[in-house]
């Protein structure tokens, strides 16, 4: 049996019990004596299965007749028809508990259709309605002769020269598998509330195994605290225990983040800004000095003192700029590493990510060829010329497991040999 058919039983379940719930008793019949070769004993068995589920008024003539392989029985229904033909195989015949089983299934069929649940008002296609069939008359209480007639088996013995001949003959009733009818069984005794053993008396053999084993696979699905009033408030409530936890990891991890961002990403996104610019402001200033052409060779000579000085200031300047920048690099450069040693769930980002730089004077995206550590960009649309860096973050080569270089591990191997 699957999960898949258990999700289908309770689905059908639902249904019946929304349609024929209001009328149908809640008591199960018992299997009882029967004479399959008495055709007397046949309509008085069938008479009493319909007696039970309310099938009134109407005449059922059981016929045993010669069917198709591994068709237990046959009924004709017609809307409005009083009395009802029900053909059992000749094969059952041998088997009492599995005409037992036949006659509930073909019963519960007229029942339903009297009841107005023919496969068309269902949406039903004929395999779907039979599997509904035999659910529906473990509904209406018919689901111990359904169990105990569903998988016959007879042992006949017959004397042959020098011993006996054993012959074991099976059959097989109705639509559902024993297990999936065992589930249907324990969950409608379940659902009503009915105790194990009301559910269990009369059974039997295999029929009783495999109910034992039902109930101990999905015991679940029949557990009692179901019936509880307030259960749809208390299973609401147990995911919100671990729903409330995820939450918590959530947050932190957005706290994190929010971190990162504010003291790391923002801060050295606007130190990149501001030193741009400053750098450009350098560039555009160097060179309005050096386009001066000036042609009196004393205010030529003057203008060349102070551009010397310019630079000389500009230089010092753009040095201490390398130098707080370096300072921010080595900061970061932790950071960049420890993501790559944790890996997953950090991704490796791809080498194109790396491939579009921003000039950060303007803002303007440029795409530069990939894996270069030292390019010169020149930005169009405001002329600033910057070095950028395509190449990804790479961790330090001991790091990264790759082998230090020949000389460096013979220059180890000497100092080692010395020590
Ligand atoms: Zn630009």
């Amino acid at each position: 049996m699957t999960e898949a058919f258990a999700d289908l039983c309770v689905e059908r379940l639902g249904r019946l019990q929304k349609l024929m719930g209001r009328t149908a008793r809640h008591e199960i019949l018992d299997p009882f004596p029967l004479d399959p070769h008495d055709p007397i004993a046949l309509q008085a068995a069938a008479k009493r299965i319909a007696d039970f589920i309310g099938l009134r008024g109407r005449t059922i003539v059981v016929v045993a007749s010669k069917l198709a392989d591994r068709q237990g029985g046959r009924i004709e229904i017609e809307p409005g028809q009083d009395t009802v033909f029900v053909d059992v195989s000749v094969d059952a015949l041998g088997f009492p508990t599995a005409v037992l089983a036949t006659l509930a299934h073909e019963v519960t069929h007229k029942h339903m259709q009297v009841e107005g649940m023919t496969p068309g008002v269902l949406g039903l296609w004929e395999g779907d309605y039979e599997v509904l069939t035999d659910i529906a008359g473990v509904f209406l209480g018919l689901g111990k002769l359904m169990l105990q007639g569903a998988d016959c088996q007879a042992v006949s013995e017959e004397p042959i020269p020098g011993g006996v001949r054993r012959t074991t003959t099976t059959l097989k009733t109705g639509y559902l598998g024993l297990e999936q009818l065992a589930f249907a069984y324990l969950f409608v005794c379940a659902m009503r509330g009915i105790p194990s053993s009301v559910c269990e008396a009369g059974l039997f053999g295999k029929p009783l195994t495999t109910l034992h084993a039902c109930q101990r696979q999905y015991g679940r699905c029949m557990d009692r605290r179901f019936a509880h009033p307030d259960i749809r408030e208390q299973l609401a409530d147990v995911p919100r225990k671990p729903i409330l936890e995820a939450q918590e990891v959530l947050a932190r991890i957005d706290r994190d983040l929010l971190y990162l961002q504010a003291a790391c990403v923002q801060p050295l996104d606007a130190f990149l800004d501001v030193s741009h610019k400053r750098l450009r402001d350098m560039l555009a200033r160097l060179r309005a000095l050096a386009a001066d052409d000036e042609v009196d060779p004393c205010l030529r000579f003057i203008g060349a003192v102070r551009l010397d000085r310019e630079m000389e200031g500009r230089a010092r300047e753009a040095r201490d700029l390398s130098r707080e920048a370096a300072r921010h690099q080595r900061a970061l450069e932790p950071l960049t590493s420890g993501v790559q040693r944790q890996g997953a769930p950090f991704a490796d980002p791809a080498a194109e990510v790396f491939t579009v730089v921003k000039c950060r004077h303007d803002g303007t995206k440029l795409r530069v060829r990939e894996n270069k550590p030292r390019v010169v960009v020149h930005c169009p649309q405001c002329d600033y010329h910057f070095a950028a860096d395509t190449t990804p973050p790479r961790l330090p080569r001991a790091e990264a497991g790759e082998r230090s270089p020949w000389w460096r591990r013979l220059w180890g191997f000497l100092r080692r040999g010395r020590a």
